[in-house]
């Protein structure tokens, strides 16, 4: 589904991404760990190319995307994102924030983008929100909408930066629960995330990631409980 080779990007002189290398199955839910400042959100920027990589390939369902020139467009719609910050639009229904995608791109009609924002809205339990407007909601209902719109374009890939970091922590179990199901549902994700629990649970792989390298992937029980490096070691002491 994903495939990243010989990665790196470099911010002026700085190197923030050093030889990545990474390939993901189609179905695999990732939890990409590490400290602050280490190349998570920059890596996943990458793979929708909201970052240019300086050097190195990215290739999505073996399309290679910095060289895929008007189909650009196309790949990316199959690669949702989900960030700390909902940026949801403020002065638009929660309808009209999930269903404005699809209709801009010509996905779906007007018609058929409002089913599919409705029937996302249920399964989130979030229906009768359908005509309010994001300020009037909680941080854990507008991470739920950030979630549904991203659904509502029907990416195969999902890609999640601390979803839950902005929320209090009474609405990260709401967040969690719903990705959770989406892992369940057998979608292809990414999860930078500092809830190890979660990571845990639903995680097939986990990779750590310090100062722009992958410095250590495994199962997630092997990594949690039988971490190799100095550096996994250290920084699994400070967040478990
Ligand atoms: P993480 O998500 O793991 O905290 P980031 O990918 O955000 O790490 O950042 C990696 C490094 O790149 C950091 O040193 C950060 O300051 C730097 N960086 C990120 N974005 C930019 C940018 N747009 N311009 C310059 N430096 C950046
Ligand atoms: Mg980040």
């Amino acid at each position: 589904m994903i495939k990243v080779e010989n990665l790196n990007k470099f911010f002026g002189d700085k190197h923030v991404l050093k030889d990545i290398n990474l390939q993901i199955n189609e179905g695999e839910v990732i939890s990409l760990i590490g400290p602050s400042g280490s190349g998570k959100s920059t890596l996943i920027r990458c793979m929708n190319y909201l970052e240019e990589p300086t050097s190195g390939d990215i290739y999505i369902k073996g399309q290679n995307i910095a060289k895929s020139g008007k189909e650009i467009d196309k790949i990316r719609q199959n690669v949702g994102m989900v960030f700390q910050h909902f940026n949801l639009f403020p002065h638009k229904t929660v309808l009209e924030n999930i269903t404005l995608a699809p209709v801009l791109t010509g996905k779906l009609s007007k018609k058929e983008a409002e089913k599919k924002a409705i029937e996302l809205l249920e399964t989130m339990d979030l229906l009768e929100k359908k005509d309010a407007y994001p300020p009037s909601l909680s941080g854990g209902q507008k991470q739920r909408i950030a979630i549904a719109r991203a659904l509502a374009m029907e990416p195969e890939i999902m890609l999640f930066d601390e979803v839950t970091s902005a929320l209090d922590p009474e609405m990260i179990g709401e967040v969690l629960n719903v990705m959770k199901e989406l892992a369940k549902s057998g979608m292809t994700m990414i999860v930078v995330t500092h809830e190890m629990a979660y990571a845990k649970q639903v995680a097939d792989r986990v990779i750590f990631m310090a100062d722009g390298r992958i410095v250590e992937e495994n199962k997630a029980v092997d990594l949690f409980e039988n971490p190799q490096d100095p550096r996994t070691k250290e920084f699994l002491s400070k967040v478990l």
